[in-house]
């Protein structure tokens, strides 16, 4: 199947070319680990996981790789504060990170590498950028010369005198352009590691590059790099600008990028005081619903997070379980035992919901399909001559379609009593006895089977 991605490096929709055939290379930034996440963290977490599971699905074998920032400012600062180790604030923020990734209904990525697990490998990496006359040391600090690439900006698109006459850098003397930026920092406060320039500690931007180098194959070339917008410049603009120096490579062949989330369409700021935690919306609306708003908007634009879509977002869940339910039940009243694997699937619905996604990820497009194929499910529920060949097929396509979205929905598995229940609730109703219906159906919701 043609797979079709929006590549910010080239700003052009390209038709996906894995290095390795039948292979995906893909790495994310992750969070630095200093405090809870934000509902903004969680975006690039369903955006890509959702990615994952469509590669996987089509049969890809997909290595999924995301990091934590385990050693930075934030996290000393804060660990100072706390009187606490650095370790313990980064392994208590990393726990909560994973929880609510699974909370949200992602999977855990293949490798979750932390840098402070890399830090030879960081050294020897800095070092060999030295050596090529890329970097430089400056009194126990090392910069990256950005002049020593000719398309510094290349991702961003951006122009370097622009920048530095726009004095949206700061001046330093230890540089010899205002943009470079550290590979290794000096320093006496908070945890220092040994290096042939100073005792200190890597920078923000090498982490990623020296991950990628060490995990993957190819000289640390990827098929997808990807994050949030915000981390296009400086962050992926430096790592692009190291492994060009490093390798003559551009990291990855294709550069993912997702939009932010609004809250009552206002951006959120520390400052405009509307920051909302992922954990916080994750316990007041549940995982699956807080999944359901970020799924309804393509990656690329941004998202609004407002009573509304938050309502639309459980109204839409409240069809999918209903339909996604009766399917069940109906198929096990009529004694078809309901498998994980070796079933089929309505492939007409299927290839549209694929196609949906290879078109650069569109979700809502997908969701379509899902919720036409649900109208049509809900027809052949309602027919008198009950086609269960067919419900069967809807059925497991649902099914395939929920878990590659990564809804995590629930289906009642029915016993032989609950089968007697339920087929006395349809024998009242058919009799129009509403009340003994009513009491039976009652006994079904409270069982969660209707
Ligand atoms: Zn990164």
């Amino acid at each position: 199947m043609e797979v079709k991605l929006y590549n910010s490096l080239t700003r052009k929709i390209e038709v996906f070319k894995p290095i390795k055939d039948g292979q995906v290379s893909m790495y994310v930034c992750g969070p630095t680990v200093y405090d809870y996440p934000h509902i903004g963290n969680m975006r690039p977490v369903v955006v890509f996981d959702t990615l994952r599971r469509f590669f996987e699905y089509i049969g890809y074998k997909v290595t999924y790789v995301s990091n934590f920032t385990d050693i930075d400012d934030k996290i000393i600062n804060r660990a100072l504060k706390e009187n606490k180790s650095e370790k313990e604030i980064s392994s208590f923020f990393i726990d909560e990170f994973k929880k609510e990734i699974h909370d949200i209904g992602s999977k855990d990525p293949d490798i979750t590498p932390k840098v402070s697990e890399y830090i030879p490998q960081i050294i020897n990496y800095i070092d060999a950028l030295v050596k090529k006359g890329a970097a430089y040391d400056f009194d126990g600090d090392v910069y990256f010369k950005v002049n020593y690439n000719q398309d510094y900006g290349i991702l961003s698109n951006i122009d370097i005198d622009d920048l530095i006459s726009g004095a949206r850098v700061e001046a330093s003397t230890k540089k010899e352009n205002p943009l470079d930026f550290a590979l290794w920092k000096s320093t006496d406060q908070g945890i220092q590691f040994d290096s042939p320039w100073s005792k200190g500690r890597p920078g923000w931007h090498t982490e990623c590059c020296v991950m990628i180098d060490s995990i993957f194959p190819n000289n640390g070339l990827i098929d997808i790099h990807g994050g949030g917008y915000d981390l296009k410049f400086p962050h992926h603009e430096n790592e692009i600008a190291q492994a060009e120096a490093m390798h003559g490579h551009h990291l990855a062949n294709y550069w993912m990028h997702n939009n932010f989330i609004n809250i009552n369409n206002e951006k959120m700021s520390k400052s405009l005081g509307n920051v909302f935690l992922a954990k916080d919306l994750i316990n007041q609306y549940g995982g699956t619903t807080v999944r359901m708003v970020l799924l309804n908007a393509p990656y690329r634009q941004p998202i609004n997070f407002t009573e509304q879509t938050i309502n639309a977002a459980k109204t839409e869940l409240n069809k999918i379980r209903n339909v996604y339910k009766q399917l069940a039940s109906t198929l096990q009243i009529n004694y078809v035992k309901l498998n994980n694997t070796g079933y089929k699937i309505d492939n007409n619905y299927m290839d549209k919901f694929l196609f949906a996604l290879s078109q650069d990820l569109n979700i809502p497009n997908a969701l379509s399909v899902l919720f036409d194929l649900m109208k049509k499910a809900n027809v052949t529920l309602r027919d008198s001559s009950l086609n269960i060949n067919q419900l069967q097929l809807y059925f497991y396509t649902m099914k395939d379609m929920l878990n590659i979205l990564g809804l995590n929905i629930e289906y009642p598995i029915l016993d032989s009593d609950d089968i007697v229940l339920y087929l006395n609730y349809l024998a009242a109703k058919e009799e129009r006895n509403f009340a003994l219906s009513d009491c039976i159906r009652n006994k079904l919701s409270e069982k969660g089977i209707l």
